[in-house]
């Protein structure tokens, strides 16, 4: 198949070199002139995984203005607050054939898409794999060949052709997705996952395990969680797991999955970057708001992160 991968830091990469790797015929498209500028200089990309076998990848990259492929599906995996931008200088070179995919953390996204593509086309999940862009050209896969796992679901919640033959060529790349047809349950769960790991890691700049095994770590994402997943109750969204279950997951994914990964809020933060966290905790909280729920807790946390970027900033 043909992809076209719109926004090559981390993840496209990540998805993008699996892909590629599995056969199918890949292009990144990137705005960041550091990396494109390093990318050709050293003709591809340094791929390593968890810190190791570090080797020249090539890829093929281009710009959105000097792209004019015709890809069977967009993969965007950009930054929320980016969005916007990409889609605006990509339009050109869209149509109503393609499919777009996308499994980027937060929401935001889906209505940004819905300018673009119609609402069959559209697919989209969450990515439990963490990756690291070192810097300009060169990129950590944490996590051995085949770790980590995502979900996928189409926006109209029913599946066609294109769908199973993106979901094959997932598998073939060792992403293991699972297909789900609860669209807004399944990234909404994501989000709430999110919005404990992500934003309490980046805020107290510790790894998953660190905040794991802190002896309150149970009762601090509890009270997020719960907050949480109050608000999705009243929006009438079934989330794809129970709080219990949603609370395991947290447990084992810092302490035991990915005890030594600094999720990729934080890796913003410390490069003086905005963060997702409008996005994520700050999107609950807007939730919220719309059926008469405060989420103190995340609009508390939203804000400590926006004093954390400020400090950055100033520092
Ligand atoms: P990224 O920041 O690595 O890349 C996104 C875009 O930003 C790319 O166009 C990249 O070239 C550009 N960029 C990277 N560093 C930059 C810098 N210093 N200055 C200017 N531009 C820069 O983002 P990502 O980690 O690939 O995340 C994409 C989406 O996937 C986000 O929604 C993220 O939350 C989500 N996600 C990330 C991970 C992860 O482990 N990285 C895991 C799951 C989901």
């Amino acid at each position: 198949m043909e992809f076209a991968m719109i926004g090559a830091g981390a993840m496209g990469l990540r998805y993008g070199i699996l892909l590629q790797e599995a056969g199918n015929d890949v292009t990144f498209i990137d705005t960041w002139q550091p990396h494109i500028d390093k990318i050709r200089e050293q003709g591809g990309v340094y791929v390593s995984r968890d810190h190791q076998d570090r080797h020249l990848t090539p890829i093929k990259l281009e710009t959105p203005e000097t792209y004019h492929g015709d890809p069977d599906i967009l993969i965007f995996f950009t930054k929320q607050m980016q969005l916007a931008g990409f889609l605006e200088r990509c339009e050109h070179f869209f149509n109503d054939k393609q499919y777009a995919f996308t499994c980027m953390n937060g929401m935001g996204h889906i209505e940004k898409l819905q300018q673009y593509f119609a609402d069959d086309k559209i697919i989209a999940g969450t990515a439990l794999i963490a990756t690291v862009l070192n810097g300009p050209g060169d990129v950590d896969f944490m996590g051995k060949r085949g770790a980590g796992k995502m979900n996928m679901a189409n926006l109209t919640e029913k599946p066609d052709e294109m769908t199973h033959r993106l979901f094959d060529e997932l598998q073939k790349a060792q992403m293991n997705p699972t297909l789900t047809t609860n669209f807004k349950g399944t990234l909404m769960t994501k989000v709430i996952f999110n919005s404990v790991i992500n934003t309490l890691c980046t805020l107290f700049e510790i790894q998953m395990g660190e905040f794991g095994n802190f002896e309150k770590a149970y009762d601090l994402g509890r009270q997020l969680i719960d907050e949480a997943y109050d608000i999705c109750e009243r929006a009438g969204i079934t989330l794809v797991s129970t709080r219990d279950e949603e609370m395991t997951a947290l447990d084992i994914n810092t302490r035991i999955d990915m005890p030594l990964h600094y999720p990729s809020m934080y890796q913003d933060m410390i490069h003086d970057r905005p963060t997702e966290v409008d996005y994520i905790n700050g999107y609950i909280a807007d939730l919220g708001r719309q059926y008469h729920y405060e989420a103190k807790t995340h609009l508390f946390l939203t804000n400590l992160v926006h004093l954390s970027e400020y400090h950055h900033e100033n520092q």
